[in-house]
């Protein structure tokens, strides 16, 4: 079969496929609302699923949507795991499975990776002695080309202002700058926020319940836009050499696994949900991956992110530009390609089958 049709075309029917396949399989549901509204007035909320013994000692989490738009895949992953693979499933009485539906359904229902506030949430999650302000150096001086203050043309020569911006500032200054996240620029890309988003708050107030004294944890974080095209890499922040990045590679195989210091580029970011949810449960093995799946090259994904976030502070309502830059990012981080859309939906299934197979 395909898993083309695991996709919804909007949040609001992801939310109630979710919810409704959810109730199907008799798992305990649970939803909270940020507080905000969608396109057609519809509540916005983060929905829970719990499948499984109350007090397990094995829990897999599998989160969608922390990036707004690209939880049209991870929802598209958790409904096909709902409707499909858990059907059949046998449940043990040890492991407890935990799914968080649209971590950030504002972004999902407005289609932008940010949310309410303009915040990467990948980059909110700050631990307690951490402060919510900083930048990395460069941040300032590229911030007039990445953050235009007007809105965005279909015809701007982008490839060409990269390059140049490239030649004179050097890749690396690019790369270990844009995806590193800011505290200082509320209207720039990967700004982190100045306080403990709704998100953080529901997290942060639930997430001890939901795993209680689970002495084992496999946490997956489903996101899009990086990589190869329809390939998924894991990415944990765990050292190169320790005992979890050990463990998680040869479960999960060391041609994907990408541990913190062996990537390629190099950056260090704070404020990432891994790291807090590992901190909150020192006790617990609580092993986290973010699971990226690759759709256009990352030049066009930034183009995207870049031009959408334009139309959204500096287009008249009602402009052209919001609507085919929300297009666009939403191609970028889902592409219609049905290939792509079965090929990941059938991966990230795999990929759960795993954690609960390995745990
Ligand atoms: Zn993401």
């Amino acid at each position: 079969m395909s898993y083309t049709t695991a996709f919804c075309p909007n949040y609001t029917t992801a939310r109630n496929r979710f919810r409704t396949s959810a109730l199907a399989l008799e798992c305990r549901l649970e939803a909270y609302s940020i507080d905000q509204t969608g396109p057609n007035g519809e509540d916005l909320t983060i929905d829970v699923a719990i499948l499984g013994n109350p007090h397990p000692q094995k829990v897999v989490v599998v989160s969608s949507g922390l990036h707004g738009v690209e939880g049209f895949f991870g929802s598209a992953v958790q409904c096909a795991l709902l409707e499909e693979r858990l059907v059949s499933w046998n449940q043990s009485q040890e492991t407890t499975l935990l799914l968080l539906h649209a971590l950030n359904p504002y972004g999902f229902a407005w289609c932008r990776r940010w949310n309410e506030e303009n915040i990467d949430l990948n980059r909110n999650f700050l631990l307690p002695n951490e402060e919510y302000r900083g930048s990395p150096a460069k941040y300032g001086d590229l911030n007039a080309f990445f953050n235009p203050t007007s809105p965005p043309s279909r015809f701007e020569p982008f490839v060409v202002k990269a390059i140049a911006t490239i030649l004179r500032y050097g890749i690396t200054s690019l790369t270990a700058t844009l995806p590193v996240g800011q505290y200082d620029f509320p209207q720039g890309l990967f700004f982190g926020g100045n306080n403990p988003s709704k998100t953080y708050q529901i997290l942060d107030a639930n997430l001890p319940r939901w795993i209680g004294n689970a002495t084992d944890v496999v946490h997956i974080d489903f996101h899009t836009g990086l990589g190869k095209k329809a390939t998924y890499k894991l990415f944990i922040d765990d050292p190169p050499d320790s005992k979890p990045t050990q463990w998680l590679t040869e479960k999960f195989g060391d041609d994907v696994v990408e541990a913190y210091k062996a990537r390629k580029v190099t950056y260090i970011f704070r404020g990432g949900l891994g790291t807090w949810c590992k901190a909150k449960f020192p006790k617990c093995n609580y092993r986290f991956l973010t699971a990226e799946f690759g759709t256009y090259p990352v030049i066009q994904v930034v183009e995207a992110l870049r031009a959408e976030n334009r139309a959204h502070f500096f287009s008249p309502p009602n402009h052209l530009s919001k609507d085919w830059t929300r297009q666009r990012l939403m191609e970028v981080f889902a592409p219609t390609d049905e290939d792509w859309r079965d090929a990941v939906v059938s991966q990230g299934l795999d990929l759960v089958g795993r954690a609960i197979a390995v745990l």
